[in-house]
């Protein structure tokens, strides 16, 4: 599903936290890089329809994010960067009341989550606390409450606080399948990654679009060394 992005701005008095953000997100898997503070997660909460900006405009699959908000939740999957959990329930109670806030009803929704749990490998795991789970095991539970409603867009704000390798590329490799069905925008520290999983990114720097291409592009630019790439 494309996300087109036109002149976005966010200010906070005089900090420019996003600052004529203009992109094209055509679909698959897509990464977005950026140091601290470069203005992902604002980024990401105006997509999500979590924050308005100051000006510009966003539409998710032709649907203006400002004007109709509610469509648009309808049609998109949120991780943020701090996911909160029950850490009494076990993952099916926590994704039937996630699934119950979503107002999916009782048998579509007993049906959606055995298929969710399935497609991020937690079936066996589903009567366990959640509390006794492993950081990759919450991450892909993140992910299944976001593929409750089966929506054609999910949006991933990374922790920075790190899986161990192993994990992580467990994780990417999760996205990569997801995206073969739905677009992923994924908001990350870790070039490398991005580099191995995504069809599509883009670098913000400050508040503005440092770069925007493909990640084969992203390396011969900074071969070139016509700036460095500066994230973590
Ligand atoms: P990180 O990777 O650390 O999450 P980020 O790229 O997501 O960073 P943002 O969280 O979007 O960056 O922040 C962009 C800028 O806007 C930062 O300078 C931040 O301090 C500022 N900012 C964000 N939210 C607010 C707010 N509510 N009030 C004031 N300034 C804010």
């Amino acid at each position: 599903m494309e996300i087109v992005i036109e002149e976005l701005s966010k200010h906070y008095g005089s900090v420019r936290a996003l600052d004529g953000v203009s992109l094209r997100v055509p679909g698959g898997m897509f990464g977005l890089l950026g140091p601290n503070g470069a203005g992902k997660t604002t980024l990401m909460r105006i997509l999500v329809t979590l924050l308005a900006p100051t000006s510009g405009r966003v539409t998710i699959g032709g649907i203006d994010v400002m004007r109709d908000p509610a469509k648009v939740r309808e049609r998109l999957g949120y991780i943020p960067q701090e996911f909160g959990f029950y850490r009494s329930l076990n993952a099916y109670e926590m994704l039937d009341y996630i699934g119950t806030m979503k107002r999916i009803p009782p048998r579509e929704r007993k049906r959606q989550i055995e298929a969710v749990l399935e497609e991020v490998n937690l079936t066996a795991d589903a009567k366990r606390r959640v509390g006794t789970y492993s950081g990759g095991m919450k991450q892909r539970l993140g992910i299944a409450q976001a593929l409750l409603g089966d929506p054609d867009l999910l949006v991933v704000d990374e922790p920075t606080a790190g899986l161990d390798p192993e994990e992580r590329i467990r994780f990417r490799n999760l996205l990569v399948r997801i995206s073969g069905r739905r677009t992923v925008l994924l908001s990350t520290h870790i070039v490398a990654d991005v580099e191995a999983s995504c069809t599509g990114l883009a670098v913000l720097r400050q508040g503005r679009l440092a770069f925007a291409g493909t990640p084969e592009e992203l390396v011969e630019r900074a071969r070139g060394r016509v700036w460095q790439v500066e994230v973590e």
